[in-house]
């Protein structure tokens, strides 16, 4: 180990270990702790374990070896810390072994700001000798089990020693996954809040989908079904699951695509009001701005939903019967009903047009995925999305909005 307290050197001591495989301690025989070592064994590490009870601590993966934390910490350059947050206060007894080592802070807690310093802050504080890098506490123990895969494959790190933080991303390199530097341990907080989150962007348009579904529902219900039961006194409150909901979910999925690209309109009039693309938007505008994508998805789901109940119209037992009902009137009259052509067409666009809407619809809400867009170029992505440069709406969302609309002005009328 270098003198100098800043550097850390993960070589070996001697050059004849140079050909060993670089050993690596983990405190902790838990899930993580298990999971961690398996992965590293398999990467090609040898694995120490510091344990409070070395000799009973359960089943390790094999290879491995357990010993109290001042002979495992003295053992490996890098040590991981996989114990709860509550337990740390130990760590300050092992400082002299531990100075000059990179400690990484696994941890997580149970809610937001349970504590006033973030774990790693709180770790860097007990060992003020160590080099703590906050890093894997995204991850859980049955990804790194299982190895990375798509969804799962960044890790997030932060930490004050560059070489440190160097030392465990090329670690995480080799156990296969990307690593992305989030900068100094003041940003260990913020990843600790990471997995606490629940659909942060996805509120705001879930609470707006929501409201608008409960408003269109209820009017109506009230316009259709309880109005005929007290103007008519007929009973078509069966029309509730199907035939409401499918007029519901095109009218909310045409106002969540409106609200998706609205924002960027006001922004361009704001900016052009202003005189300037530099000062800032209002904190309402900002915030409306941030989760366009959500509501664009939120949309394509409604109209997913238009497209399914539409297809079950002709399985519906109230459309058989009024199928059957009519055919049976023309037998009994003896009559037959003309075909119209113009008729013919108008469906047959309304239908097809519909299908085209919907299908660009689709493929507007394919290329806003990170997985996809990230594959486009930025020409090939304008094209889809901000083609049309000066109004700030996609050609799609142009075609799509008329299709559907003419698809929905097509089927409010007749079911
Ligand atoms: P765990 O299964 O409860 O294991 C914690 C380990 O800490 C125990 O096996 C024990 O090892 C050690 N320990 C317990 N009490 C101790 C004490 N008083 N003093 C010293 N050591 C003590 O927990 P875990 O699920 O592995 O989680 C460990 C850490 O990883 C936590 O901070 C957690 O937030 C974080 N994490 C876990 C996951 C996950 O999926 N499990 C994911 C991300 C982050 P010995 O008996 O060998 O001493």
């Amino acid at each position: 180990m270098s003198k100098n307290p800043e550097s850390v050197s993960l070589c070996p001591l001697n050059s004849a270990a140079a050909t060993e495989p670089e050993p690596l301690c983990i405190f902790g025989t838990g899930d993580l702790g298990r999971s961690l070592g398996q992965r590293l064994l398999q990467s090609g590490y040898r694995v120490v374990y510091g344990s409070r009870k070395p000799h009973s601590c359960g089943p390790l993966p094999p290879g491995t070896q357990a010993m109290s934390h001042s002979a495992a910490a003295q053992s490996a350059a890098l040590v991981f810390i996989c114990i709860h947050r509550e337990h740390y206060n130990f760590l300050e007894t092992l400082a002299p072994q531990l100075q000059g080592k990179v400690l990484v802070d696994v941890s997580n807690n149970l809610k937001k700001n349970l504590y006033p310093e973030a774990n790693a802050e709180y770790l860097q504080r007990l060992v003020p000798g160590a080099h703590v890098v906050k890093a894997f506490n995204t991850l859980s123990a049955w990804t790194l089990q299982n190895g990375p895969s798509d969804a799962n494959r960044q890790v997030y790190l932060c930490g004050n020693s560059a070489e440190a933080k160097q030392a465990v991303a090329e670690t995480a390199t080799k156990l296969g996954f990307t690593v992305l530097d989030r900068g100094s341990l003041c940003a260990a907080r913020e990843l600790e809040d990471f997995p606490l989150q629940l659909f942060p962007e996805w509120r705001l348009p879930l609470r707006i989908a929501v409201g608008l579904t409960a408003f269109f529902y209820f009017y109506l219900l009230i316009r259709i079904v309880i109005y005929t039961y007290v103007q008519k006194g007929d009973d078509i409150s069966f029309r509730i699951m199907v035939s409401l909901a499918n007029k519901v979910f095109p009218i909310v999925s045409l106002i969540m695509l409106s609200l998706c690209y609205l924002p960027g309109v006001i922004a361009a009039f704001l900016q052009l009001y202003r005189g300037t693309k530099y000062r800032r938007f209002p904190d309402w505008l900002d915030r409306w701005m941030l989760c366009r994508k959500q509501l664009g998805l939120l949309a394509l789901a409604f109209a997913f939903l238009h497209v399914l109940y539409t297809l079950i119209i002709p399985q519906r037992y109230y459309v058989r019967n009024r199928i059957a009902g009519s055919t049976i009137l023309l037998i009994k009259e003896n009559k037959t009903s003309a075909f119209d052509s113009a008729l013919a067409w108008r469906s047959d666009s309304f239908l097809s047009t519909g299908i085209l809407g919907f299908g660009l619809y689709v493929l507007l809400g394919i290329t806003s995925l990170p997985s996809v867009s990230n594959a486009l170029s930025w020409r090939e992505f304008s094209f889809v999305q901000v083609n049309d440069r000066h109004q700030k709406r996609p050609h799609s969302v142009l075609f799509g909005h008329t299709f559907l609309c003419q698809w929905l002005s097509d089927y409010l009328g007749w079911h």
